[in-house]
């Protein structure tokens, strides 16, 4: 008997198993889904070495998961006949989590131990073998490499902070052998209904045969195979439900069988919502790539380009060699067929939804089309995307209503060629943005942008139809709005100023302007503004304010930049201010007042970094006006 030795878990596996064993979950039952998965994609490993001709220990051994259960004994007991571990494997494979991103997984495990239900997160983490320690009170691991020269080891562990290895003597084949040894009150997996059952859940679509005691459970293969037609609902969400471990339905099933140029079927979900927990959603993004019915790689992210991410499915094509390697699939000219084939077909798929069913394209609009909207980047599909593209406006009724660009064009204003669009974190904020208040008086629609990514989508579109420039309101060519008619009537006319106040006037703007200093480029007389004193506005030709915010955010630059301070020439508070100058061209509230309405333009921009000033100031006033107020008496 050679030498065993003794390990210690990783702090983060012990960490890890703790969670596990200490907290009440449901959903056990998982750890065997788990395990059959492990089994399964080593015998996709193995499958894949004996069709490239590798010299395989073993070579014809059924390829196939076989489970023995012993009720007495409170065993259960699964084996394959996959790619099997070394040593040195093994102990680096099971006693680490390989992952990055852990760390958040691992927290997000103990927050999630309060609603018991881990069974997607920790399939979807992929550290599905410690979830055996759930129900295992130990657990001995056999394994024999497919490496000729391997020699055959064995593992042990009760899941309490160390296992053992040691190199095995006897002759066994290749595989894996997993023995689970029940503790007393989970000794239904040793029970053949049960652990039948799980099976018809869980693994139903395992490529392999499954054989409980000798016989057979899984009888679901391929369905994508089958003729559309004799396909049931069901079957497909019981599809999606192995694929995703998702615990919802999805939205949308796209089923597609093509034959020319390339031929191949494909299945397509469409989830209910995102799946981007703990940012492992890179390594979740792509479609299962099987050829003639053999998996030839999980989640392949040249299927789909990054803006349909969020699709789940599988593809199937005779036309790819078997043994191609990962490295050559990138290039292969048939996975790009089939990628372009794949993207004009869920771009139909989508059209027809938002042509036909609003409402179910508003659901899939608001799971993803965060991530659609990335799509601006495919030019060979632009018009297409675009008609697909839905942002909040003006013209909705709340923050939830979904705005087409089709929709804004035909509303618009005759001769308006320009697509409006505002930037800002909620409805709220926009609607209060005092860029905004021409275009409300004007009743021209504006596009509202929540996302950080509208504005670089709207860039990136530069127009629609190649007739409506997209044009964020703040770079809005005044002139032209100021001929269209008012929609709204302000309450108060006000006089105009005479010609000796409008020279008076002229000398305040320059007084405000010596006020600010280098802070602003420019002080002018606004034309957009109606109920706001001032705003900052982006000196011509430059990016817009958002925008401008974004790129100082992602270079962690804190400078203020330099804008034009507009002057609401009729607003009440700018008459005061007049009148005051004319009689005291020195008075210091003047001073005051310019410095906090420059301040409170730039609260609303996001630049304001120290706040004190601003709040003393405001306490001075409100101190002021309660010396005033006429009930102080
Ligand atoms: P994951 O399967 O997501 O990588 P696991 O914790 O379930 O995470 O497994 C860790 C690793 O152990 C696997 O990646 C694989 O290399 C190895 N392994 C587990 N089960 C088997 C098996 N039955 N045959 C061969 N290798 C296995």
């Amino acid at each position: 008997m050679a030498a065993t030795k003794s390990y210690k878990f990783k702090a983060e596996v012990n960490k890890l198993l703790d969670i596990l064993v200490h907290s009440l979950y449901t959903n056990k039952e998982i750890f065997l889904r788990e395990l059959i998965s492990n089994s399964s994609d080593a015998l996709d490993k193995i499958r894949f070495q004996l069709t490239s001709g590798t010299d395989v220990q073993d070579k014809d051994l059924p390829l196939e998961i076989n489970i023995d259960l012993d009720k007495d004994k409170k065993l259960l007991v699964i084996s394959d006949t996959g790619i099997g571990m070394t040593q040195e494997e093994i102990v680096k494979n099971i006693g680490t989590i390989a992952k990055s991103g852990s760390e958040d997984f691992l927290n997000k495990l103990s927050e999630e131990s309060k609603e018991k239900d881990i069974s997607n997160i920790i399939g979807r983490f992929g550290v599905g073998f410690y979830s055996v320690f759930m129900v295992a009170e130990k657990v001995v691991i056999t394994s024999r490499s497919y490496l000729p020269d391997a020699k055959p080891v064995r593992w042990e562990s009760t899941g309490t902070g160390s296992f053992k290895v040691s190199e095995l003597d006897e002759d066994i084949k290749r595989g894996t052998k997993i023995e689970v040894y029940l503790k007393e009150d989970e000794k239904e997996y040793a029970e053949k209904y049960r652990v039948e059952s799980i099976i018809k859940k869980h693994s139903n679509f395992i490529a392999f045969p499954i054989k409980i005691n000798g016989e057979k459970v899984n009888t679901v293969s391929a369905i994508w195979r089958e003729p559309k037609s004799s396909i049931k609902k069901e079957q497909y969400e019981e599809f999606y439900k192995f694929l995703t471990y998702d615990t919802e339905p999805p939205l949308d099933t796209i089923h597609i069988s093509i034959d020319a140029p390339v031929q191949f079927n494909s299945i397509m979900f469409i989830p209910q919502r995102t799946f981007d927990l703990f940012g492992i959603s890179k390594e979740d993004i792509g479609l299962d790539l099987y050829v003639r019915g053999v998996l030839i790689q999980h989640k392949n992210s040249d299927l789909l380009p990054e803006y349909l991410g969020f699709i789940k499915g599988m593809v199937d094509s005779p036309d790819i060699p078997l043994n191609i390697s990962r490295e050559t699939l990138q290039e292969n000219r048939v996975v790009m067929k089939i990628s372009q084939t794949l993207v004009k077909q869920v771009l139909s798929y989508l059209e027809k939804k938002a042509k036909n069913d609003p409402e179910h394209y508003a659901k899939f609009w608001k799971a993803h089309g965060k991530v659609f909207k990335l799509g601006y980047t495919d030019f060979a599909n632009l018009e297409r995307i675009a008609e697909l593209m839905r942002f909040n406006s003006s013209a909705n009724d709340d923050a939830e209503g979904l705005t087409s660009f089709a929709e804004y064009v035909e509303r618009a204003k005759p001769d308006q060629k320009e697509i409006y669009y505002l930037s800002g974190p909620s409805r709220e904020a926009v609607e209060s943005d005092p860029h905004l208040e021409i275009f409300k008086r004007k009743g021209v629609e504006v596009l509202y942008l929540y996302e950080p990514v509208d504005e670089f989508v709207m860039t990136g579109l530069g127009s629609y139809k190649k007739d409506y420039k997209f044009v964020a309101v703040e770079q809005a060519d005044l002139a032209k709005l100021d001929k269209l008619e008012d929609v709204t009537t302000s309450e108060e006319k006000v006089d105009e100023l005479s010609s000796g106040e409008e020279k008076v006037f002229n000398k305040l703007l320059d007084k405000i302007k010596d006020i600010l200093g280098d802070r602003v480029k420019e002080v002018r007389v606004s034309k957009r503004l109606q109920d706001s004193p001032s705003c900052l506005v982006s000196p011509d030709g430059e990016m817009t304010s958002h925008m401008q915010k974004i790129m100082h955010i992602m270079n962690k630059d804190t400078s203020v930049p330099q804008k034009v301070f507009e002057i609401n020439k009729d607003h009440k508070l700018t008459r005061n201010l007049l009148k005051i100058y004319k009689n005291n061209p020195k008075d210091p509230f003047i001073e005051e007042a310019v410095e906090q309405m420059y301040e409170s333009a730039l609260l609303l921009e996001g630049y304001l970094t120290d706040p004190h000033k601003l709040v003393n100031r405001i306490n001075d006033v409100l101190l002021k006006s309660s010396e005033w107020h006429p009930e102080n008496k």
